[in-house]
Parts: structure tokens; C-alpha cells; sequence
């Protein structure tokens, strides 16, 4: 669906299709705080069946979902080992520590976006008065649009779970790196005690993120859900748009990799444009004394990007091939002046 304009802000500017408002607006409700909800409820349980695990919680955002994972593992004075680069410990206002007086423990990420095996490990504390009690690792997949591999992650949970931690993913992109890798979404989550997985983003729901764990572990995640503001009512016509994400939006997600793939290979072309690209993000660093006037100049354009050097710039159901070229033309355009 190609509209005027190219958003390469991010894959969270999706707006709903015509499909998912059906399902939306025929979608049954019922309170969901008593449990009543069918659309909440059904979504839950299509998720945990499809991951491998027992039970689900629906939620507004990813943010309130790792929140509400990490004040599930951990109590007032634990401690999460978490990538400098991680979502959870860079981009979630600190919440882990401000509400949920956890403290992060940041690790290093490799550049392949892993936590390096030794490090997890020094990291971890001994049983002492002076540490705060080390108790859960939290990875995230894909990171910086990076996929971790199944392999990496079975060894990191067993580490972890060996030295009695806890294991959560932030799977915001889990559909992204299970695409990437050409893995069931279910091989990425083995070994991890939690999972939350975004709808809001490749997936193209409006909102919502699902949290995934063992019954009892769910069953406790309501109370900080709550907590945090997190209890819906009528929220069906939210999980609506995530079961019709599921099913409709998932294989389609190579897509948008590939357009990344095509946006990447068409920058590369241009001189002096240094390019990365990853699942459905392509990262490009431009020289400095060229970067101010390249975003007004390509949202003259119709392209919008965030002026962040280096640029990223992220593919999604609402980009298509055709809006691509256009904006490795703008690219081109500006680069030749
Ligand atoms: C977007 C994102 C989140 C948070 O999701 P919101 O719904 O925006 O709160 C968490 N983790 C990662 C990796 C994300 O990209």
C-alpha cells in the first residue's frame, strides 16, 4: 500500500488495513480485569500455543510488558544483567529501576548484538551482603536489527539457568529474527522463562504486546500489570488487530526485508554513504558537514526519516518496493548536488 508519503522512521508508524478494522470492529468484548474478554483471552492462547508456552498477557505496550516481566522475576533489590544496547536498560525511562527498584547490571554487547558468553558469567554476583542479589538475564532478539541465533541463546539460558538466574527475552522483532533466520519463532524462545513479542511493530497492530511464560508466572505478571496502569477493559478490539496481525502479517515479514535489502544495495551506490543492513533496518552513516539538510531536503521529497546520524531508517508493511525507489532516487538526488 504505497501512500505519498515514505516513513522510514520506524516500523511502529503502520497504520491498521482496511482487514484488520473489520476484524476490529466485529470483534466480541468483554471486561477483560475479570477475564472476560474472548478476543484478549483467544489471542493469548494463539500466541502461547504458537511459542511453546503455557499462557500469555496481553498489554498496551512492549515497554509495560518487559516492565512487567522483570518486576515478575525480580523483587525490591535483584538485579538484571541486561545489554548496554538493550531496549529494557536504554530506552524504557529506567522504569526496571525507578518502579520496580531492580537494578540493571549492563553488560557489553558484541557487535553481533550477544552478550558474550564470560561476560554473563563475571557478571553474575556471589551471595554477599555487598551485591544485590543477581537474578535474571535479559536478552532481546532481534536487537539493532540484528537476529541472535538459536544456538547463542540455548547456550546463554543454560549459563544462566545453571547459575540459578532467571531467563526474559524482549522479543519486540521475534518474527523478524525467526524470518531472518528461517527458524521457527518457537526455536528463538526455547530456554527462556518469559518472552514478550511486539504486534505493534512489523506486525502492523495499532498496539499491543503479549508477555509469555509458565502459568503461575502469568497468573503473578497481573498484579505489576495492574500496577503499571495496564489493566484493560474492553481490549478485544485491541487483540483483534494482533490475532489478524498473526495471521495475516507474519510471512509477510520477508518482505520487508528484503525492501531493506534493495534500500541498502541503492545507498551503497552513492559515495561516501556508509551502510549497514539488518532484517528490516538499514543503518547509514553520512558524513557530517552533509547531514543537516539531507532530512528537510528528502521530506521535500515525501520521505521521512529521523535526523539521527547515523540514519535509521526501517522497512514495514506500509513501504513498498515502489517507495523504496523513491527514496534511493531522493537519496541520489541529494548526494550528486
Ligand atoms: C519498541 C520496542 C519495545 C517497546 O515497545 P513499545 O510498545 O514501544 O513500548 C521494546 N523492545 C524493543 C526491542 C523495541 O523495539
Amino acid at each position: 500500500m504505497a501512500s505519498e508519503i515514505v516513513d522510514l522512521r520506524s516500523d511502529t508508524v503502520t497504520k491498521p488495513t482496511p482487514g484488520m478494522r473489520r476484524a476490529m470492529a466485529e470483534a466480541e468484548v468483554g471486561d477483560d480485569v475479570f477475564g472476560d474478554d474472548p478476543t484478549v483471552n483467544r489471542l493469548q492462547a494463539v500466541l502461547a500455543e504458537r511459542l511453546g508456552f503455557e499462557a500469555g498477557l496481553f498489554m498496551p505496550s512492549g515497554t509495560q510488558s518487559n516492565l512487567t516481566a522483570l518486576m515478575t522475576h525480580c523483587q525490591r533489590g535483584d538485579e538484571v544483567i541486561v545489554g548496554q544496547q538493550a531496549h529494557t536498560f536504554r530506552y524504557e525511562g529506567g522504569g526496571a529501576a525507578v518502579l520496580g527498584s531492580i537494578q540493571p547490571q549492563p553488560v557489553e554487547n558484541a557487535p553481533d548484538g550477544s552478550l558474550p558468553l564470560e561476560k554473563i558469567a563475571a557478571a553474575i554476583k556471589p551471595d554477599d551482603p555487598h551485591f544485590a542479589r543477581t537474578r535474571l538475564l535479559a536478552l532481546e532478539n532481534t536487537i539493532g536489527g540484528k537476529a541472535l541465533a538459536p544456538a547463542y541463546c540455548a547456550q546463554a539460558t543454560r549459563l544462566a539457568h545453571a547459575r540459578g538466574l532467571a531467563t526474559h527475552l524482549d522479543g519486540a522483532r521475534l518474527f523478524n529474527a525467526a524470518a531472518a533466520l528461517g527458524a521457527d519463532a518457537r526455536e528463538l524462545v526455547r530456554g527462556f522463562d518469559s518472552v514478550s513479542v511486539c504486534l505493534s511493530k512489523g506486525l502492523g497492530a495499532p498496539v499491543g504486546s503479549v508477555l509469555l511464560g509458565r502459568r503461575e508466572f502469568i497468573a503473578a505478571a497481573r498484579r505489576p500489570r495492574k500496577m503499571l496502569g495496564g489493566g484493560l477493559r474492553q481490549a478485544g478490539v485491541l487483540a483483534a488487530a494482533g490475532l489478524y496481525a498473526l495471521e495475516h502479517h507474519v510471512a509477510r515479514l520477508a518482505e520487508d526485508h528484503e525492501n531493506a535489502a534493495r534500500l541498502a544495495a541503492g545507498l551503497r551506490a552513492i559515495d561516501g554513504l556508509q551502510v549497514e543492513h539488518a532484517t528490516n533496518m538499514v543503518f547509514v552513516e553520512v558524513p557530517p558537514q552533509r547531514f543537516d539538510a539531507l532530512p528537510p531536503f528528502l521530506r521535500e521529497r515525501g520521505i521521512v526519516v529521523l535526523a539521527h546520524n547515523p540514519l535509521r531508517l526501517v522497512t514495514h508493511l506500509d513501504v513498498d518496493r515502489a517507495g523504496i525507489e523513491r527514496a534511493v532516487a531522493a537519496f541520489a538526488a541529494y548526494f550528486r548536488r
